[in-house]
């Protein structure tokens, strides 16, 4: 382990994956290998933990509770500031990171920690205002009022796309409405939650808080179903497939918890005649080449009305034809790898899938030859019908579809199984407006001249559909974080009751 940034973040000599207001030293799970996607090369090895590691997080967790409510919102949200704090200045390392173990660019890397420190933000100012309503009761001499309460610890499942920035959307948050967190990352980023983790430490430890963040790396048959049928944890926010959010989501809510839901997306861009080709262009290839095709919100299907197909096709093979590929860490590069082998067979897979459906390859469609996860960004023409352009396939291809009109692409944007982000491109205020109306776009993000990816904590966030209907980070998604109380005191000296009732 020769980079720099590995000791900076303390991470060069740790093994162990588990941490229950301290570092397990030898957890009894599997060891596990981190990867560097561009090479191939194993970085590090993990040691995770049994159910019984588990068991001692979640223990911690449930003592910590206590504690960590009995903290006024502020004085929690002070924590979250100073997290904050830490996180900017480990931003360059951390980043670095990201891109090292998951493999996308360096700009990409740092901007997730930036997400982390933008969510510490927005949850230190949201700590002095978890507001409830004041009601009007219809008895007199009575104050009718909302309170929220902290939840109890949540557990946080994340996917290896978004190895640090979404246990920091739960954790601010969470951290703020009260609750504890019990992180169960991928295990395809393991050293990424280990250096998240050794950051949160040194905040919450310090402040005599340490049971308040709990890692807990694990096999998904053991740990991650131990977890998820954990009556103690009233919350499992889950972020990855819609597989696993499926299977998950039924689980919690065979024992009456909550889960919130963030999974796949298939997200569509709609370009009209009349749109600003250069902005469609450039949004489009960040959307659809950005993180190597593996965010979320990743631009999956074009939709392109016929008056600008053939320009704008062109303008975009001309564009795709520069991406620089390479190493993340190299400033140079434009995209990096997919996350592994199986990444890359899945692509090769859904190519083939999508020319015995009649699409043709328009540019890339192959590996590249080097060490390493390496793929070509690749733009497919396709129609609205074929099964393949329904699914997410978590890579860099790009379904291209003309469309006569909006009503057909907004047909066509809602007619897949997900609703995470969608975009259209237009100067037309009666097309835009027809896209963001009630009849419009279905999915949780609707965007207007801006591409599908690359939101803003301040909103919240999240899709509908088989997207799973959560929302995280911004707005009022902190409600999931807490519980509602809806308290009536008469201060009348009478028992009136409530719809004129008379029980003489
Ligand atoms: P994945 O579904 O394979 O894994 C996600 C997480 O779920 C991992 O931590 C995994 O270990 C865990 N998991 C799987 N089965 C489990 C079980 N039975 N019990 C408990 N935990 C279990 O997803 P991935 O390949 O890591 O990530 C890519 C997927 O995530 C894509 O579909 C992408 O769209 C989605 N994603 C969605 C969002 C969003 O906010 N909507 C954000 C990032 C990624």
């Amino acid at each position: 382990m020769s980079h720099d940034f590995l000791a900076e973040l303390g991470i060069a000599e740790q093994t162990s994956g588990v941490y229950a207001g301290g570092w397990i030293a030898e957890p009894g799970g599997a060891v596990v290998d981190s990867i560097d996607p561009s090479t191939g090369d194993t970085i590090a090895a993990v040691r995770t933990g049994s159910a019984d590691d588990y068991e001692r997080v979640a223990a911690t967790a449930t003592e910590a509770f206590a504690g960590w409510r009995a903290e006024t919102a502020p004085a929690r949200g002070e924590l979250i500031r100073l997290l904050g704090e830490r996180l900017r200045a480990k931003k360059r390392a951390l980043g670095a990171l990201v891109s090292l173990e998951m493999g996308k660019i360096r700009a990409e890397g740092e901007g997730e920690v930036q997400e982390m420190i933008d969510i510490c933000d927005f949850a230190v100012g949201l700590s002095r205002q978890l507001y409830g309503l004041s009601l009007h009761s219809e008895r007199p001499g009575h104050r009718m009022y909302e309170q929220w309460h902290p939840l109890g610890p949540i557990g946080v499942i994340t996917a290896f796309n978004f190895p640090v920035a979404v246990w920091a959307w739960n954790a601010a948050i969470a951290g703020v409405c009260g609750d504890p967190v019990i992180w169960k990352p991928s295990l395809k980023t393991p050293l990424c939650a280990i250096a998240v983790q050794r950051i949160a430490d040194e905040v919450f430890a310090e402040a005599g808080h340490a049971g308040v963040s709990g890692l807990i790396m694990g096999e998904d048959a053991t740990v991650g179903e131990t977890m998820v049928a954990d009556p103690r944890l009233p919350l499992i926010s889950a972020t990855g497939s819609c597989r696993m959010g499926r299977h998950v989501g039924q689980r919690v809510a065979a024992r009456m918890g909550r889960s919130l839901l963030e999974l796949g997306g298939n997200n569509a861009l709609v370009v009209l005649d009349d749109a600003d080709l250069d902005l469609a262009v450039r949004a489009i290839v960040f959307g659809a080449v950005g993180t190597t095709g593996q965010r979320c919100t990743t631009t999956r299907r074009l939709l392109v009305q016929k008056g600008v197909a053939a320009e704008l096709t062109e303008r975009l093979q001309k564009a795709y034809a520069q991406v620089r590929i390479g190493n993340p860490l190299d400033a140079e590069t434009l995209m990096g790898p997919l996350i592994d082998g199986d990444a890359v067979d899945g692509m090769m897979a859904a190519l083939e899938t999508a020319a015995k459906q009649g699409g043709e390859v328009l540019c890339g469609g192959k590996r590249v030859d080097r060490p390493g996860f390496f793929v070509e960004p690749t733009i497919v023409r396709a129609s609205a019908d074929m099964p393949i352009v329904a699914e997410e396939t978590f890579a860099p291809i790009l379904y291209v579809i003309e469309v006569a009109d909006v009503e057909v692409a907004i047909a066509a944007n809602n007619g897949v199984a997900q609703g995470l982000s969608s975009a259209i491109f237009t100067n037309d205020l009666r097309c835009s407006e027809r896209w963001l109306s009630a009849a419009g776009s279905d999915c949780g993000i609707a965007n207007v001249n801006i591409g599908t990816s690359g939101a803003e904590i301040g909103g919240a966030f999240g899709g509908e559909k088989d997207t799973g209907g959560g929302r995280e980070a911004g707005s009022d998604s902190w409600k999931a974080y807490m519980r509602r109380q809806t308290c009536t005191v008469n201060w009348s000296g009478q028992l009136p009751l409530a719809q004129g009732i008379k029980f003489e």
